[in-house]
């Protein structure tokens, strides 16, 4: 009988333990896709990106005679209705650890299980699975230090191979058409412009981690920081839609490190940052919607307002602050320095609630991530976990000169600096819709707020609330 592979969030065919033992044993192996209430929930970028992904994928799967099987409606539905009509006596699928998706997931096992039906669950999208990291006294982790030290040494098992050969059914059931979905169709930006910086599949996310571990590793504890410079790898792109394991660049990073590269230890620590958001999202999955620390309840956040529109079209007057936020419309990815800074202007000098950032950044990344985004925003809004302290903040002007001192990045993105702007600043007024009104011809912006007064607000509200 033929076993079903529910793919979702590990667009890959190497290092993917669902799929190998789906093929365990040579029984026919059918990848399902499917478009479920929580899927739908994706913001418009995101869904987009997925969208690329799964066609490479798909396109990867014809060259061993397999597909994908494209379906939309609730997963247990969907899966029951495949297993009827295809006799599939297992289904495998590959871990998700975000609230909504764990809830479903919990639902289709226990629902497959009653019915004698054999279903499993694997880790392919962590190093670390949130339940196996324990404190002393058997709790998790609030820290990222400790979490770190507890992990650093602890073997990660090797990437699994992948299949030589995936065997078909004797009849494929029938698959909706994944360009019917119109993924794209919600991209609230041109999608064109976005699409020059996309790195779609399997193989593009290898040749970017070899390349960046070939020629950027070495300098990257000292340059990640400047958003100018190609310092990082871009796998966050990759790893949110799976097509690459984080076991895949934890091995080949840890070489680089017997190696010799000086930055290697620094980015395996970058990457266990994003196992951390995972952690704290499994242990307290209130993260992703509401102050992790309760004190914060109180503070004076303003829900959304006019400047926070500026914000959201990079119309603030601030040149890092608008240059971050034009990255984010025309790649669909932003400078880890320049969320810090875009994200602490928002909730500090606009006094802004870190939710209104939080949901923007859904809608605009291509490398959105449930655990990371949040993680990220609570952090820099001081209600996270192992927050960065409130009265700690950032001026955009002072971080410019010292991670942007040739101006670099703001000119690449803002079109009104330049007399001869380049295409990523002026596919920004390509890629807005009409409606924002946004001309390049026209002076940049004065600032919405000046940023000593916006700085002392935030520090008085914090005064008076003191959590
Ligand atoms: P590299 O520097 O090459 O790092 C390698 C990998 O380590 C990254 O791909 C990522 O998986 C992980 N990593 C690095 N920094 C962090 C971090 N601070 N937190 C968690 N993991 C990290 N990251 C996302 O993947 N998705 C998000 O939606 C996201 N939203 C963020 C929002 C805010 C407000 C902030 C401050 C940070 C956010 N981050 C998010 C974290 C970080 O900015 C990105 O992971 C990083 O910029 C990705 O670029 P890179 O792949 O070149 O990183």
């Amino acid at each position: 009988t033929p076993v079903l592979y529910w793919l979702r969030r590990d667009l890959r065919l190497a290092d993917n333990p669902a799929l190998v033992a789906a093929a365990a044993d040579g029984r026919p192996v059918i990848p399902v896709f499917i478009l479920d209430p929580e899927t739908e929930t994706l913001g418009a970028a995101a869904r987009w990106r997925l969208g690329l992904g799964l066609a490479a994928l798909d396109a990867s799967l014809r060259q061993l005679q397999s597909r994908i099987v494209f379906r939309r409606g609730p997963a247990l539905t969907v899966l029951s209705d495949l297993i009827s009509e295809t006799g599939a006596g297992a289904v495998h699928w590959n871990r998700s650890y975000d609230p909504a998706a764990r809830a479903r997931d919990q639902a289709v096992k226990a629902a497959l299980r009653a019915r004698g039906l054999q279903a499993e669950s694997h880790n392919s999208h962590l190093l670390f699975e949130p339940w196996t990291v324990e404190t002393g006294t058997g709790g998790f982790y609030r820290v990222y230090s400790p979490f770190w030290r507890a992990v650093k040494d602890r073997p990660v098992p090797a990437p699994l191979a992948p299949p030589a050969a995936l065997r078909s059914p004797a009849a494929w059931p029938v698959s909706a058409r994944l360009e019917d979905w119109r993924l794209g169709e919600a991209m609230n930006r041109g999608a064109d412009v976005v699409a020059q910086h996309v790195h779609v599949g399997e193989d593009r996310a290898l040749a970017r981690r070899d390349l960046f571990l070939e020629r950027a590793v070495g300098p990257y504890r000292d340059r990640r920081d400047y958003p100018g410079e190609p310092a990082t790898s871009g796998l966050s792109e990759n790893l949110t839609y799976g097509e690459i394991g984080p076991r895949q660049i934890w091995h080949a990073a840890m070489r680089a490190r017997h190696e010799g590269a000086p930055g290697a230890e620094h980015f395996l620590k970058e990457l266990v940052w994003r196992e951390f958001a995972y952690h704290l999202m499994f242990h307290t999955p209130h993260l992703l919607e509401r102050n992790w620390r309760e004190e914060w309840d109180g503070f004076p956040w303003q829900g959304d307002n006019e400047a926070a529109r500026r914000w959201r079209q990079g119309m603030t007057g601030v040149p890092f602050v608008d240059a971050a936020m034009r990255e984010l419309y025309v790649t669909g990815t932003m400078h880890n320095r320049a969320r810090m800074i875009a994200a602490s202007y928002l909730t500090k000098h606009l006094m802004t609630d870190w939710r209104i950032g939080l949901d923007w950044f859904a809608d605009c990344l291509i490398d959105w991530d449930p655990a990371s985004n949040a993680l990220g925003w609570q952090w820099v809004a001081g209600s996270g976990p192992d927050a960065a302290p409130y009265f700690r903040i950032f001026n955009p002007d002072t971080q410019a000169q010292k991670f942007d001192a040739d101006e670099a990045y703001r000119r690449r993105f803002l079109a009104e600096l330049s007399p001869s702007p380049g295409r990523d600043a002026l596919d920004f007024f390509r890629a807005v819709p009409r409606s924002w009104g946004l001309d390049p011809a026209r002076p940049y912006p004065r600032p919405v707020v000046a940023l000593d007064a916006g700085r002392a607000r935030a520090l008085a509200a914090y005064e008076a609330r003191r959590p």
